[in-house]
């Protein structure tokens, strides 16, 4: 049996959940904070918000961003089904854009043919950890202010152009379930450059909260919350968090060995007629040039 995923794990991730079982802080607290800073530092991003499923991060970030009924977000049309998921949470409508044959990610051009006046943000999805051409979807994107949203799910320790994935766009959402790059069992993170969104999206992360648990838990004296705006539960837990911290340490090790993986698949079943496989992107993306028009596809 070939298994898709078989994650790596240690007695390391064991005593670092005995450690958490040990301080009676199990639930979202300082750990969970721990693995937001570690992980906004591996990838480069300002700020990281740990949530309990990649699903929730998406979400969180389509939420931050206000969209709603009537709105469109365009979506690949190759990917888990979450990615469209969470366009229907909002109420908004999922317009799918084609995958890249040779990459199977989608495309600058492909996004542009399907932009329309309500069109309010696209999730691009690194489709099994390859990278989506960002520079060329972000270039179509940007001047019509249409947000940018990364569904790296299965892209953590990826890099386009030389730096990680999560350094590119306003909104990145990374994974952990056991099938990807490094797991807590589940898990997530959102992380942003949006900075004045940051405080929003960790109180609708924790129910709509103004003031977290673990705030509340420190204060001397009682502090009365606030509910703003509706919120959701996408809380990790401390328990996943310190997995995670574990977990991350691992990431250098863990993508190094799917490289090597990823090479003798694609060289021992290069030549097999009828199969093709996924194009090293990296070369790609700095030797393509830019199509924007549908003639030229
Ligand atoms: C796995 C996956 C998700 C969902 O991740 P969860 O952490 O299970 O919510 C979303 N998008 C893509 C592309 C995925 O592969």
């Amino acid at each position: 049996m070939i298994p898709v995923m078989r994650p790596w794990l240690g007695p390391e991730e064991a005593a670092a959940v005995a450690e958490v079982m040990a301080s009676g802080w199990v639930a979202q607290g300082p750990r969970a904070t721990a693995f937001e800073n570690a992980l906004a530092a591996k990838v480069g991003a300002p700020h990281a918000i740990a949530t309990s499923s990649c699903t929730g991060a998406l979400h969180l970030a389509l939420a931050a961003l206000d969209v709603g009924p009537g709105d469109e977000v365009i979506a690949p049309s190759l990917s888990f089904i979450a990615t469209a998921n969470v366009i229907r949470y909002t109420g908004a409508s999922v317009v799918f854009a084609d995958v890249d044959p040779d990459t199977q990610n989608i495309s600058a051009a492909a996004i542009a043919r399907a932009l329309s006046p309500r069109t309010k943000a696209v999730i691009i999805v690194h489709q099994g950890g390859v990278p989506a051409n960002i520079g060329a979807i972000r270039q179509v994107c940007e001047p019509l202010k249409v947000a940018v949203v990364e569904d790296a799910a299965c892209a953590l320790g990826s890099t386009y152009k030389g730096a990680p994935i999560g350094s590119h766009s306003d909104f990145v959402a990374y994974s952990f379930h056991p099938r990807k790059v490094i797991t807590t069992g589940e898990g997530g993170m959102l992380v942003t450059r949006r900075a004045e969104l940051v405080g929003r999206i960790r109180r609708l992360r924790d129910h709509g909260m103004s003031i977290s648990a673990a705030q509340r838990h420190e204060s001397r004296t009682p502090i009365i919350e606030q509910y703003p705006e509706t919120g959701f539960n996408y809380r990790i837990s401390d328990i996943q968090a310190a997995v995670g911290i574990v977990q991350l340490g691992r990431l250098d090790a863990i993508v190094a060995r799917r490289r090597q993986l990823a090479l003798r698949y694609q060289r021992r079943l290069a030549g097999l007629p009828g199969l093709s496989v996924v194009i090293r992107s990296t070369l790609q993306h700095d030797q393509l040039p830019v199509v924007l028009d549908h003639a030229s596809r």
